[in-house]
């Protein structure tokens, strides 16, 4: 049983579930859900979150590396699995053996497929990906035309079965931007393209959290829904969670390593970017960047300790921290909240992706591998 004193996150695997269950409630025209679990299931544990996930319905689970998809398959999991991020080289074989699906979006990758499906004596399921906007991964339009017409010469061989098309939203977590539109035009038109070269996809997807959210267009045979299964919200222009009927999972609490009692003007922390504003009590918290406090979070990170907000003073070292408590009282082995639900009135992973100026996604994924996960 790893040490849970100092630091760790309490996961709340029914509310993983109850998430699922209300995404699932808003998906259109008989989508599927598909929760992606990539990164550890964004920071909350791949195993017990993926298991929290079937349980409530989700026929797919999503992974960007094939080590993430293949641990799915050596913990048990046998229902649908797509895997997205590739490079030539990497273990196409055994994500073919062990049935995994895998995207495709370059001649490079088809080959790969293609030679893994012969070496594995079975076709490779493949999702073709085309880049309709975001710039990022995917085939580029120009080139969707030949990489559709070998996919199916492909499949006509029975090397590789064309089971998805698919894309990513560049923008879905700014609703009303004009680039949704445009692409949700450049998706209908790559089906069609692909339609035209003799492609019968099982499933067309597009959305990812956002989208399943704010653009019920989008949602086509399958959505991708990360962060949304978390209880995180994806912007603050897309809404809160509770918004959505979703609960937040991960709540992370530290137990205070010591309180004293310090003089006014005295500097806190390397490079003293605090000093005590007069006679006040300083609070340690024993959590720092090697647990995946952002360094960022120097002067603006909020916890609750003692009953209210307190502010990260000074500078967030590696593994600790402070907190000037002003007048009130605390004792080493109190707790504090860094972030939950905000049941106990503790800031929410929204608080600290805005004091910090990131998004929510990075602040539960970088919660650091020596920060205990107690499911619940
Ligand atoms: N699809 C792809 C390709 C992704 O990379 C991601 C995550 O970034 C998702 C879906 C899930 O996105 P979200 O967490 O916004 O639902």
């Amino acid at each position: 049983m790893p040490e849970t004193r100092r630091l760790r996150a309490d996961i709340d695997l029914a509310a993983v579930r109850s998430n699922v269950r209300a995404l699932r409630g808003r998906l259109t025209g008989g989508a599927a859900l598909m929760a992606v679990v990539k990164a550890d299931a964004y920071g909350h544990g791949l195993l017990p979150c993926a298991r929290a996930a079937r349980a409530a319905g989700a026929g797919w689970l999503g992974a960007a590396t094939p080590e993430e998809a293949l641990a799915l398959r050596a913990a048990g999991d046998t229902g649908r699995v797509l895997c997205w991020l590739w490079v030539p080289g990497g273990p196409w074989r055994s994500a073919v053996e062990a049935d995994i699906d895998v995207s495709v979006s370059a001649r490079w990758a088809l080959a790969e497929a293609v030679a893994a499906a012969r070496a594995a004596g079975r076709p490779a399921r493949i999702h073709l990906k085309v880049d309709t906007g975001l710039g990022r991964g995917g085939c580029p339009p120009a080139d969707w035309a030949d990489l559709t017409a070998a996919a199916r010469a492909a499949e006509a061989e029975g090397a590789v079965l064309v089971a998805g098309v698919w894309s990513h939203l560049a923008r879905a977590d700014e609703p009303g931007d004009p680039s949704i539109a445009a692409q949700e035009e450049a998706f209908a038109e790559a089906l069609a393209v692909a339609e035209r070269a003799g492609l019968r996809p099982e499933v067309r997807h597009l959305a990812n959290s956002p989208a399943l959210l704010t653009l019920p267009a989008t949602h086509y045979d399958l959505v991708r829904a990360g962060i949304a299964v978390y209880g995180v919200s994806p912007s603050p222009e897309v809404g809160t969670p509770e918004d959505f009927g979703l609960r937040p999972a991960m709540t992370l609490r530290a137990t205070l390593a010591g309180v004293k009692r310090m003089p006014g003007g005295h500097g806190v922390s390397y490079g003293h970017r605090y000093t005590t504003p007069g006679d006040t009590t300083l609070a340690l918290i024993p959590a720092g960047y090697a647990d995946g406090i952002p360094r960022h979070a120097s002067g603006t990170g909020p916890v609750l300790v003692a009953g209210k907000w307190r502010t990260v003073a000074g500078t967030v070292a590696m593994d600790q921290f402070v907190v000037d408590l002003g007048g009130d009282a605390a004792e080493a082995g109190d707790e504090a909240l860094l972030f939950g639900p905000g049941d106990h009135g503790e800031p929410t992973v929204e608080d600290w992706a805005r004091a910090t100026g990131t998004i929510g996604y990075e602040i539960v994924t970088r919660i650091g591998a020596r920060v205990p996960r107690v499911h619940h």
